[in-house]
């Protein structure tokens, strides 16, 4: 039985905050072509060539590089976020956009990532009682 996969067949992985359960995407740094983008002869820094990147579920569009994988002070650059893959890795489905960034992922005026949510542009939903922790 397979689950219904969101947006299958079009480019697009999910929406900014969206949970994204799989594990494998489609590289956002070389949009999939494991070649960096302005060097055709230099492979992809974030896929190292594969084209297709790994990260654990569940996961988020990056939302400091909206899923580009670039550093958007210089493109040839991987986001220093998400590594160039365009998505990455949350602690917890039960996330909110965060507040303090409106979830775009950046400091209001600078171009530095949001320190409250670390660039991911989502926050865990604090709830006492959801709260899981390995903590001893
Ligand atoms: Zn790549
Ligand atoms: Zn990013
Ligand atoms: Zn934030």
């Amino acid at each position: 039985m397979y689950w219904k996969t969101f947006d299958w067949k079009s480019q697009k992985v999910g929406q900014k905050g969206e949970i994204l359960n799989k594990t494998d995407y489609k590289c956002g740094f070389c949009k999939g072509t494991g070649l960096m983008p302005s060097k055709k002869s230099t492979r992809c820094p974030a896929c190292l060539g594969a084209a297709t990147v790994k990260v654990s579920s569940p996961a988020v569009i990056c939302a400091y590089c909206n899923g580009e994988g670039r550093s958007f002070l210089n493109r040839d650059l991987t986001c220093i976020i998400c590594k160039g893959k365009g998505v990455v890795s949350v602690s917890s489905r039960d996330i909110e956009p965060c507040p303090a960034c409106k979830g775009r992922g950046r400091e209001r005026g600078v171009d530095l990532p949001c320190l409250i949510c670390k660039g991911k542009g989502v926050v865990e939903k604090k709830d006492e009682n959801l709260a899981l922790s390995n903590e001893q």
